[in-house]
């Protein structure tokens, strides 16, 4: 009884901050002027997994960004270049995509290796084991991504078990940023030199998960913000399934850099 009314509100809560997210992205795209082009991370997570709410992009919106990109004259090159690299060029994009679903590699892989562009996705060990309550299907398997790996995507850590790291004490952060790196390279061979850090906003970030990471050896910790970003994180630019052709264009015109998705 107590968890079906705990969980008729959590959806409520879920599907009230989707309809905020529709709405203030439509606005915004409305309302506020776009900036002059600069180079960005695009931050998605799933590609037609439509239990995954607003961070869900249907396949058809996904192609249609890849489009829209291309007409204004972006080029694709993999996120860690653009956060290695401080050139001048402001026409660049990177693709990354966030707690690897299986939807991924059926619906934008597809579309990404037909223009040749290249990308990354960041997975969550305990999820590629099966250790999900998401259902049969949704998320993939390891063999998946190393076949993924194999066909050029880059493959970074998510975590462990997806928890906030703005409220992870003692050595908890370290176990998450060790243990998940050891095992993808223990499953897949390749030991990533990224992570992306779950839910990404201002403050699902420490000073001293950022010294794990670090100790760790990652290289790169993406954020899921722009200008809100906890220091020491890559910037990324959100993506959701509310971004019309008006709201993408406004978001890679930085329209959202000062937004985020959980208030
Ligand atoms: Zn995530």
């Amino acid at each position: 009884m107590l968890k079906q009314a705990v969980r008729r509100t959590g959806l409520t809560r879920r599907r009230v901050s989707s309809v905020r997210v529709c709405c203030e992205r439509k606005l915004m795209a409305r309302l506020f002027p776009a900036e002059p082009a600069r180079s960005r991370i695009l931050c998605y997570h799933s590609v037609g997994t439509e239990s995954w709410g607003h961070n869900d992009v249907s396949p058809g919106r996904f192609a249609r960004h890849i489009d829209l990109a291309l007409e204004a004259g972006y080029r694709f090159v993999p996120a860690d270049l653009i956060a290695s690299d401080v050139d001048s060029d402001n026409h660049r994009l990177a693709i990354t995509f966030d707690d690897g679903l299986r939807s991924v590699a059926l619906n934008a892989a597809p579309v990404l290796a037909s223009y040749g562009i290249p990308w990354t996705i960041f997975v969550v060990s305990n999820w590629a084991d099966g250790d999900h309550n998401f259902g049969d299907g949704v998320m993939l398997s390891w063999d998946e991504i190393e076949s993924l790996a194999s066909q050029g995507a880059t493959i970074g850590s998510h975590s462990v078990s997806h928890p906030n790291f703005g409220r992870l004490r003692g050595s908890l952060a370290e176990q998450e940023l060790d243990e998940s790196r050891l095992t993808i390279a223990a499953r897949t061979g390749i030991v990533p030199n990224s992570f992306a850090i779950p839910f990404g906003q201002s403050k699902d970030w420490t000073p001293e998960a950022r010294a794990a990471a670090i100790r760790a050896g990652y290289q790169f910790v993406y954020a899921q913000a722009e200008e809100t970003r906890a220091d020491g994180t890559i910037p990324r630019t959100f993506v959701t399934r509310y971004d019309s052709d008006r709201v993408f264009r406004a978001a890679l015109g930085g329209v959202f850099d000062r937004w985020e998705e959980w208030t």
